[in-house]
């Protein structure tokens, strides 16, 4: 078993989630196997009862795991399909220690977090990496050394390497911080050494520093750091800022740190295998396009940009697939709501709702989505978007002015979206929505099957209330038509309006499972009728 642990040291948000997918890009491109796992050092069972505000959008795995958004960034920089075991927290693992010790599994002895909490962090770590059958693991931890909560993780990967053998089985690769200091510009390695000393008096010695700059590092900082950091030079890496994320992998190839991996771990990969050029024309298409156009994201979240990352993400995969720069304007739903649709969305060529929960914010949505029909603006509503839309059909197409969701009024006149019946008398928060990858059939005819090719898809859901189907006819009949069903008929999923160039909705979250050179077939739907739009304008 190989295992590679990546820490952050100095501060958070330095990219390390990119960074760690942009090493497992790597390993993968020379031909070898390569899994995932995130570490969350909060209490949290997992991150579905949190707010984005907290850590960003919360990602939707097959399974229906709700996990951290670097989960995402794992999927999308690996193309691979995770599951939820692949993102451990500290509650997990606790919830597993007091269950076990309530069942008289430690029977006689002190339960305490050395072993017991280590043993367990490393136990779903260890069986993670088996059963992946990954010719290599890559453990991200989350937080910044130092930290109180991270203390039991790193204990338990330093304990990992002396099990598994330091270097050739265990390797450490540490992220940190290079600031650059008045007016000459000096790069500062104080914060780097004082870090990785705090790594090194818990027991480990970093293998590769990688060090966030906004230039890339130069010589002279780049030997104080292997000097008084103890790695060889060439083992100090720099991520300069770049200019897309997709970057990186190619900045890391360049640098040489798959090389360093292979040779140290004794991996085997795939001779002459080395192949990202799909991935450099992918980049390419982001770097330098041809045309752009500017897309609204109308939510409540929009101060955060990692709340909607991975609509974000679906775009530019669509973008480039078209060579297509795709602005996107963060709108706050309340203040379009007090300055007007008209002076927010008269100059974009798309709008998208995204999902979102509870009653702030969704007048301004409503307001937005109506904008965008009466105007012929290409929308997608996705989830909360979806209800969104068929609430504004209900009030200004059919004439029900009080429809709206039971989630939002729950003594509505026309509850045109309601609780699922499964839903009812469901009291935790946690896990309990409809939840995971789920098969939604389309109609032949739709525009919904033109972009997937395909009638049977799969895609991720979280959601409690749906469309009731008491007004379907009228709403189908108003030219709000569910083109795309559950397996069983009975959840709508897919909504297209007709005489609308491009006005389409979905339950689920196609954002999740778009790809690299493999977009979300949506996402690529509203990228080509906000092109089209631009060029009639
Ligand atoms: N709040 C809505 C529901 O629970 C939409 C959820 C979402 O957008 N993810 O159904």
């Amino acid at each position: 078993m190989k295992l590679i642990f990546v820490s952050g040291g100095v501060i958070s948000g330095l990219g390390k989630g990119i960074t760690a997918s942009s090493i497992g890009r790597l390993l993968k491109a020379r031909g070898l196997n390569v899994s995932m796992i995130k570490i969350d050092p909060y209490l949290n069972i997992d991150a579905g009862t949190m707010n984005p505000y907290e850590h960003g959008e919360v990602f939707v795995l097959n399974d229906g795991g709700e996990v951290d958004l670097d989960l995402g960034n794992y999927e999308r920089f690996l193309d691979i399909d995770l599951n939820s075991d692949h993102n451990i927290t500290t509650g997990k693992v606790y919830r597993s220690v007091i269950e076990n010790e309530r069942h008289g599994n430690y029977l006689g002895k002190t339960v305490q977090i050395i072993p017991h909490i280590t043993d367990e962090i490393k136990r779903r770590i260890t069986s993670i990496a088996r059963e992946s059958g990954a010719d290599v693991t890559i453990v991200e931890l989350g937080g910044t050394v130092g930290d109180m909560e991270s203390m039991p993780f790193l204990e338990a990967a330093r304990q990992l390497g002396r099990d598994l053998g330091r270097t050739e089985n265990v390797m450490f690769v540490h992220t940190t911080l290079i600031p650059i200091m008045g007016s000459v510009g000096e790069e500062k390695t104080k914060p780097t050494q004082h870090s990785v000393k705090e790594l090194m008096a818990i027991g480990i010695r970093p293998d590769i520093i990688i060090g966030r700059c906004s230039q890339p590092i130069c010589e002279a900082a780049r030997a104080k750091i292997a000097m008084f950091c103890d790695v060889d030079e060439s083992a100090v890496i720099s991520t300069p800022d770049a200019r897309s994320i997709y970057e990186v992998p190619l900045n890391l190839e360049r640098q040489g740190v798959a090389d360093i991996i292979i040779d140290r771990m004794k991996l085997m990969p795939m001779t002459g295998k080395r192949d990202m050029t799909k991935w450099e024309s992918f980049l390419s298409n982001i770097l330098s396009p041809v045309r752009e156009v500017t897309i609204a994201v109308v939510g409540k979240y929009t101060s955060l940009a990692d709340s909607y990352l991975s609509h974000i993400e679906a775009l530019t995969h669509a973008g480039s697939e078209r060579k297509c720069k795709v602005n996107v304007r963060f709108i706050d739903s309340d203040s379009l709501l007090s300055e007007g649709p008209a002076s927010l969305l008269s100059d974009v060529h798309g709008v998208l709702i995204p999902g979102g929960f509870g009653n702030r914010g969704i007048e301004g949505k409503i307001e937005a989505t109506r904008y965008a029909r009466e105007n012929k603006i290409p929308f997608l509503g996705v989830c909360l978007g979806f209800q969104i839309a068929t609430i504004e059909i209900a009030r200004h197409v059919l004439g029900l002015k009080d429809a709206n969701s039971t989630e939002f009024d729950k003594d509505t006149q026309d509850p045109v979206i309601c609780l699922m019946h499964e839903q009812e008398g469901v009291d935790d928060m946690g896990a309990t929505m409809r939840l995971g990858a789920q098969n939604v059939i389309l109609d032949k005819d739709s525009k919904a099957y033109g972009l997937y090719g395909s009638e049977r898809i799969s895609e991720r859901h979280r959601h409690r209330y749906e469309v009731n189907n008491g007004y379907v006819d009228q709403l189908e009949s108003a030219g709000w038509r569910f083109v795309g069903r559950s397996e069983n008929g009975d959840t709508m999923e897919v909504g297209q309006l007709e005489g609308h160039p491009f006005f389409m909705a979905s339950q689920f979250h196609p954002e999740f499972k778009s790809r690299p050179m493999r977009p979300s077939p949506l996402h690529l739907g509203l990228v080509d009728a906000a092109i089209e739009y631009k060029g009639s304008e």
